[in-house]
C-alpha cells in the first residue's frame, strides 16, 4: 500500500462518518445565517451555519460555561431530536444566540453510571479484555499524533443524567482510525472481536433516538464522536445475530450501507443486552426526513440514486478475496433507510437478510423467526407463493419495496409548486398496523398499487421515477426490474441534460 493511502483512507472515513470540517453542504432548501460563536472551535467571532445555538457545559471539575456557535458545529444536540433533553437551545435567525443566556439546572445523581464507568473494574479484571485494551493503546500510539483532548461534563435539562463528554479536536476521530483498514478483521467489515467488546464499552448513552419494533436506537458518545447505539428487545435477539455476523464475516463497507463499528453482548441483572454499534446520522430514518422535508426534483434524485446503489451493492455477488456474497435485505422499508449529512441515503437493519454465493450455490437463509414488514410485503409474500428455496425470489420482493420508498419520496417532491403531505403505501387502502390480511387482500385479492402522482408526468425525470415504479410492482416478480438496472437508469435521469443540477 502506498504510504499516503492510509491517510486518504482516513480522510474519506472521516468524510463517510461527516466529522471533517469542510464548508456547510448547501442545498436549495438550506439559508445560511449569521450566529455569535465563542467555543473552542471557533475561526472568529461569528460563524456560520443553518441554525444558532447555545450550549451550557461545564468542564470536568470546573464551573458551568455557556458555549455559543453554529448549529453545524452542535447539530448533533439540535436536529430533528428532542431538544429538552440536553442542556441546550437552537434558534434560527442570525444573532438569535447572542443574549441567550441558559441556566445550570440541579443535577440528582444518574440513575445509571456511564457504562465506561461501571465496565471498567470488569473490563481491567478480565485478561482478554486487557489485552485488547493493550491492543488499543499500541494502535493509538502507533496512529495519533498525541493531542489534548478537553473534558467536559454535560447536565441534562431534567437532571436525570449526566455524561461525560469529551470533546476531540475537529477532524480528529479516533473512530476513523480504528476503523481504518489496518486493524480491522480482514474478513468482515468490522473490527476484531475484542475491540469490539471495548468499544462497546467505552460508549455512554446520550439520547433515545428512535424505537423500533424489537428495540431502541441511542445516540452514544464514544470518545466524543455520536455513534448510534441499537439495544434489541430479548425477543429479537436473533436479528442482532444475524447483523453481527453478516458485518463480521462480509466485507460491507460502502458508501450507502450503514457503516458498522461494532456489536456486543453483555449480562446486566440477570438479563441478556444486545447492542448493535453504527455510524450516527443525525437526519434519522429518510421516514423521519420525508416527515419534516418537501423535495426539489434533483434531491428526490439524489435520495433515489443513493439508495438504490445501497441496494445494488447488497445485491450483487462480488467474487474474489475482496468480493462478497449476493445478500437480499427482505426488510426494505423509509425506516430502514438513513439519510447521511451529505443527504445520500444509507441502508440499515440487515436482521433478516439471507446471503447467497454462486460458486457453493449455497442459500443461507438465517434462522430469525421475524418477519419483514407487512405493509412493504410482495404479493408473493402474502399470498405465500414464494419459493423460499430461491435466493432470487427474495431479490424480487426487495425491488418491490424499493418501489414503495420511490413513491413516498415522489409524493414529497415538489412539482410545479405541487406536493403532498408524507404518506406510508397503501395508506388509503389499510389501516394503521394492518394485518397480514388486510394487505393480502389489498395486494394479492384487489392486485392494488400506490396511485402515482399525476404531477410527475410534468417532469422528465419524475415520469422517469413513475415508470420505475410501475417496473418494480409487476406481478411477475421475475419480470421486475432489478436492482442494478434500477441504479443505471437513476444514473441516466441524473445525467440527462434537461437535469445538468444533480449534485453527486
Ligand atoms: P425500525 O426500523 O422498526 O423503525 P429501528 O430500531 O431500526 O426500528 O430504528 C428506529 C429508529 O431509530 C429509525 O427509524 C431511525 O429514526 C433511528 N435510527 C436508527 N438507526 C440510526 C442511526 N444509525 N443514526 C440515526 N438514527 C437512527
Ligand atoms: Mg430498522
Amino acid at each position: 500500500m502506498a504510504l499516503g493511502a492510509p491517510r486518504r483512507g482516513l480522510l474519506m472515513l472521516l468524510m463517510a462518518l461527516g466529522l471533517t470540517q469542510g464548508d456547510p453542504v448547501r442545498t436549495s432548501w438550506e439559508q445560511l445565517i449569521n450566529c455569535t460563536c465563542e467555543n473552542p472551535h471557533c475561526r472568529g467571532p461569528t460563524c456560520q451555519g443553518v441554525w444558532c445555538t447555545v450550549v451550557l457545559l461545564r468542564q470536568e471539575g470546573g464551573p458551568p460555561e455557556q458555549l455559543r456557535g453554529c448549529g453545524r458545529l452542535h447539530e448533533e444536540l439540535c436536529w430533528g431530536r428532542p431538544t429538552e433533553f440536553l442542556h441546550h437551545h437552537c434558534c434560527y435567525s442570525s444573532f438569535c444566540n447572542q443574549n441567550m443566556s441558559l441556566e445550570l439546572q440541579v443535577t440528582r445523581t444518574p440513575p445509571e453510571e456511564p457504562r465506561v464507568d461501571s465496565q471498567l473494574p470488569l473490563v481491567l479484571g478480565s485478561v482478554l479484555t486487557l489485552l485488547a485494551l493493550l491492543g488499543l493503546g499500541a494502535l493509538g500510539l502507533w496512529h495519533f499524533r498525541k493531542r489534548e483532548k478537553k473534558h467536559w461534563v454535560l447536565h441534562s435539562e431534567l437532571g436525570e443524567s449526566s455524561i461525560i463528554l469529551k470533546t476531540s479536536e475537529q477532524g480528529d476521530s479516533m473512530l476513523g482510525d480504528l476503523l481504518d483498514s489496518d486493524c480491522t478483521t480482514g474478513s468482515g467489515s468490522g473490527l476484531p472481536f475484542l475491540v469490539q467488546r471495548t468499544v462497546a464499552r467505552q460508549v455512554a448513552l446520550v439520547e433515545c433516538v428512535g424505537k423500533g419494533r424489537y428495540g431502541e436506537v441511542w445516540r452514544g458518545l464514544w470518545h466524543g464522536e455520536s455513534v448510534a447505539v441499537k439495544i434489541f428487545s430479548s425477543r429479537d435477539e436473533q436479528s442482532w445475530f444475524r447483523e453481527t455476523e453478516i458485518y463480521n464475516t462480509v466485507l460491507l463497507r460502502h458508501d450507502n450501507i450503514l457503516g458498522f463499528i461494532a456489536s456486543d453482548m453483555t449480562s446486566r441483572n440477570s438479563s441478556t443486552q444486545l447492542w448493535l454499534i453504527t455510524h450516527y446520522h443525525e437526519h434519522g430514518s429518510l421516514y423521519d426526513f420525508l416527515q419534516r422535508q418537501t423535495l426539489e426534483p434533483q434531491l428526490a434524485l439524489k435520495l433515489a440514486m443513493s439508495a438504490a446503489c445501497g441496494l445494488a451493492h447488497l445485491h450483487v455477488e462480488i467474487f474474489g478475496t475482496q468480493g462478497k456474497p449476493a445478500i437480499a435485505h427482505r426488510d426494505l422499508k423509509s425506516r430502514n433507510v438513513l439519510v447521511k449529512s451529505n443527504l445520500q441515503c444509507c441502508i440499515a437493519d440487515l436482521g433478516l437478510a439471507v446471503m447467497h454465493s454462486q460458486g457453493s450455490d449455497y442459500l443461507d437463509i438465517g434462522n430469525n423467526p421475524r418477519v419483514g414488514t407487512k405493509r412493504y410485503m410482495a404479493p408473493e409474500v402474502l399470498d405465500e407463493q414464494i419459493r423460499t428455496d430461491c435466493f432470487e425470489s427474495y431479490k424480487w420482493t426487495d425491488i418491490w419495496a424499493f418501489g414503495l420508498v420511490l413513491w413516498e419520496i415522489t409524493r414529497r417532491t415538489i412539482v410545479n409548486g405541487i406536493v403532498e403531505d408524507y404518506r406510508p403505501p397503501f395508506y388509503d387502502a389499510v389501516p394503521n398496523d394492518p394485518s397480514f390480511e388486510d394487505m393480502k387482500k389489498v395486494v394479492c385479492i384487489d392486485q392494488q398499487t400506490p396511485t402515482i402522482p399525476n404531477r410527475l408526468a410534468a417532469d422528465p425525470v419524475l415520469s422517469g421515477l413513475a415508470q420505475m415504479m410501475r417496473e418494480c410492482w409487476y406481478p411477475n416478480p421475475s419480470a421486475r426490474l432489478t436492482a442494478l438496472r434500477i441504479k443505471k437508469t437513476l444514473q441516466k435521469l441524473s445525467n440527462s441534460p434537461e437535469n445538468p443540477k444533480v449534485i453527486h
